[in-house]
């Protein structure tokens, strides 16, 4: 800290108190990590608090957590919440832009970074933050689909600790050998088992999937998240991105990853090793358990999960996912396969036609369309760097936005 650091005096932080950014604070999981920490405040300190354009609602964690810095990557949200920080005669310094995010990101104090933005937009913070050594509580998945080698090389270079949670990755974290570290491939590991609750329309006919709209996609049955994730949870792409996400966090391969629908969502993934034990990881679906659990790991802390209680849950089933109603798996299975930059071409066409689906511009089994569309348009490189990686993601939304705007110009002629 220098001299000039005055909004953070020494004072204000206890020795051994633990200083956290939040990339993400205003969304679900961002909230979620507040939520933890306000449990323990002699344990953690915010420093840093950011958003996209929620000024108010940063505003108020700002009011409560008193962070030292908060960031909006809108320069005009920024402006706003500035004036009302002063107006309210807080001690927060508001920066802006993706230089802005970079600087928590990378921050001395920062010990923490949680990183909860959606989408490729958390790529470079995050990355910023595994080459500055810090832990990095990974909740935001599409940065590490994108260029899973480059995250898991840069922290081996740096010290940084990737630490999962989403809460399958994390349950898979709980159940590897003591001292594992992500990125490594576990000693007599066999099989990794990914849960999957099977979203909103596991049971809904398949003719009725074009049809439905974004506020049914948004409704999960287990989980209340941000609405990209919940229209991924509902395609099953989410199990797709996570397929990927824990090739690259536990060294194994597709074929290694078996997806399992379980709908009451209380196991969250399971390890099966080479003398034929199973480990699983149970808990009430609640996302502050995986949040605790990286925080403090590996110690243990409260989190305000309530216990599981096994006799009103009485059973547990278990079944294979449909591919034909979920094509969205299929695609992401065959991108984890052809590895290189296929899986940042498959991500990107997703957070299009995502977007677009919830944007009401084309229908929920479109989603799968675009994907294919984009995945058969672009040959993928083979070189996984992160020049290659950010091309191929620009290449491939441009190609998702064009046959997008295709589709709506057939329609709007009567065409289809
Ligand atoms: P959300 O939409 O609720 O919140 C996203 C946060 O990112 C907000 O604070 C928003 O202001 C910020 N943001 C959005 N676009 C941005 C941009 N371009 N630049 C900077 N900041 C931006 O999302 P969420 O549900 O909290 O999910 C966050 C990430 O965590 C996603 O990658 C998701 O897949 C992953 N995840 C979420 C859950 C969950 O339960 N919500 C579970 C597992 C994994
Ligand atoms: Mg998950």
């Amino acid at each position: 800290m220098s001299s000039t650091d005055k909004n953070f005096p020494d004072e204000r932080m206890n020795h051994g108190m633990r200083g956290v950014t939040i990339l993400g604070s205003t969304g679900s999981i961002g909230v979620n990590t507040l939520d933890v920490l306000a449990r323990h405040p002699g344990r953690y300190r915010v420093l840093a608090l950011t958003a996209n354009t929620h000024v108010d609602r940063l505003f108020e964690q700002c009011r409560q957590f008193s962070p030292q810095k908060a960031v909006m990557l809108d320069p005009r949200a920024a402006a706003q919440l500035k004036e009302k920080i002063h107006k309210a005669g807080l001690a927060v310094e508001v920066l802006a832009g993706g230089e802005g995010l970079n600087t928590v990101a990378t921050h001395p104090r920062a010990h923490i970074v949680v990183a909860a933005i959606v989408g490729a937009a958390g790529l470079l913070p995050t990355l910023a933050a595994v080459r500055a050594g810090k832990r990095v509580l990974l909740a935001n998945k599409e940065p590490l689909v994108m260029s899973g080698r480059v995250f898991i090389e840069e922290a081996r270079v740096s010290g940084a600790e990737l630490l999962p949670v989403d809460s399958e990755h994390n349950a898979i974290f709980q159940c590897m050998p003591a001292g594992y570290r992500t990125g490594a491939t576990p000693a007599g590991v066999r099989r990794i088992f990914l849960t999957c609750s099977g979203g909103p329309f596991r049971t809904v006919p398949p003719e009725a999937l074009a049809s439905v709209t974004p506020e049914q996609a948004c409704a999960h049955p287990n989980w209340v998240m941000g609405r990209k994730i919940s229209v991924d949870s509902a395609t099953l792409m989410n199990k797709g991105l996570e397929l990927i996400e824990a090739c690259w966090l536990f060294g194994v391969t597709p074929d290694q990853v078996e997806i399992v629908i379980h709908p009451q969502s209380v196991i969250h993934s399971l390890v099966e090793y080479a003398d034929g034990s199973v480990l699983a990881q149970l808990g009430n679906p609640d996302m502050r358990t995986p949040i605790a659990h990286a925080l403090a790991w590996p110690e243990r802390i409260e989190s305000g999960v309530k216990s599981l209680n096994l006799f009103e849950i009485a059973r547990l089933d278990f079944e294979s996912p449909d591919l034909d109603r979920f094509p969205c798996l299929r695609l992401a299975y065959a991108a984890a396969r052809a590895g290189g930059t296929m899986p940042a071409i498959l991500n990107a066409a997703n957070e299009v036609a995502v977007q677009a689906f919830l944007d009401q511009r084309i229908g929920f089994t479109d989603i799968s369309r675009v994907i294919e569309h984009t995945l058969s348009s672009l040959p993928a490189s083979q070189d996984a760097e992160l020049g290659a990686v950010l091309s191929d993601d620009a290449r491939a939304r441009e190609t998702a936005g064009r046959f997008i705007a295709g589709r709506e110009s057939r329609v709007v002629q009567g065409v289809t």
